[in-house]
């Protein structure tokens, strides 16, 4: 078996050879700890007939074991002064292709097709850079790729928001956005120590599976998404006065919302966080006509 590159001394071996410091403005927190990696990469239920697309490889602690589960492995990592690294590091995997581009400009797709020939099993699997977690996750779903689904480690606050279930209190619209998507669930909660340097925040890592088709069939994604949005902007109000504010001359159209809510059976007086998934669409279907 060869030597992991996610120990703390090997970690430090390979900083010193190459002279390298990280940039705390890529979000770069090396993992350190072999067991976690495999707990991570376990939860993607990878094998040899299965690609992985690594957001971040940094010094290649996650990119091997996945190069040793996986049958490729595609890596997108935005800080050039990695490269080298990643090629010492790396060079006893022949499974790897690694890209230098940043995540949010690159063609994915391109990519795919260019790297990933012939492989059916795609899953994202990252540390993510904890700066941009969102917007990453949000690309790699809008742009509909070929893909399984993602694990991931982020902050916990936001891996919390993005599982929660309606009723609590970190419910809302990254919940919704995610949940249309995807099936998303709590994985690992993961202690600070298993970093390097150790972030500020505490970690978890999720699983999101990607649905078939997405959980509501609705007339316009994005005025869906508006209507969701606008629901929470104010977690306290109730559900018509954030709509009478977020919609376009809401206070003018109050009588629409109150009967598209009537249409919907939603009580006006529920607060968004109250709301399913399906009710949100079956709200935005009914507002749809009225606002467009
Ligand atoms: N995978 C490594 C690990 O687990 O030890 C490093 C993870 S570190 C949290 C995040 C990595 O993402 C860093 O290598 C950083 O340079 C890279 N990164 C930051 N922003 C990026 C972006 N926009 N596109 C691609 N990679 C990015």
């Amino acid at each position: 078996m060869m030597k992991d590159i996610a120990t703390p001394i090997r970690t430090q071996e390979i900083m010193a050879k190459h002279g390298l410091t990280v940039k705390k403005s890529l979000g770069q927190n090396f993992l350190i700890d072999p067991n976690i990696l495999r707990k991570i990469v376990g939860k993607a239920n990878l094998s040899k007939q299965s690609a992985a697309i690594e957001i971040g490889p940094g010094i290649g602690a996650l990119t091997e074991h996945l190069a040793r589960e996986a049958g490729k492995v595609l890596a997108f990592e935005i800080d050039q002064r990695l490269l080298p690294v990643l090629a010492d590091t790396l060079s006893p995997y022949d499974n790897i292709s690694i890209i230098h581009s940043d995540i949010l400009k690159a063609d994915v797709e391109k990519a795919i097709k260019e790297e990933l020939a012939g492989y059916e099993d795609i899953v994202v699997v990252a540390n993510l850079p904890y700066y941009v977690t969102t917007p990453i996750i949000m690309k790699l779903l809008l742009e509909k790729l070929p893909i399984r689904g993602l694990v991931v480690m982020l902050q916990k606050e936001v891996a919390e928001r993005i599982t929660a279930q309606p009723g609590t209190k970190a419910y809302g619209s990254l919940s919704i956005a995610i949940q249309y998507y995807t099936e998303a669930e709590m994985a690992l909660t993961v202690p600070k120590t298993v970093f390097m340097p150790q972030p500020n925040v505490d970690s978890a890592v999720i699983r999101m599976i990607k649905r078939p088709e997405p959980q509501v069939k609705v007339i316009n994604e994005d005025f869906f998404f508006q209507v969701t949005r606008g629901s929470f902007v104010q977690r306290r109000k109730t559900i018509l006065n954030n709509l009478q504010t977020a919609m376009p001359n809401g206070k003018e159209k109050k009588e629409l919302i109150l009967k598209a809510l009537e249409e919907a059976e939603i009580d006006p007086s529920r607060r968004g966080e109250t709301l399913s998934i399906k009710e949100f669409g079956l709200l935005a279907d009914k507002l749809y006509p009225y606002f467009s």
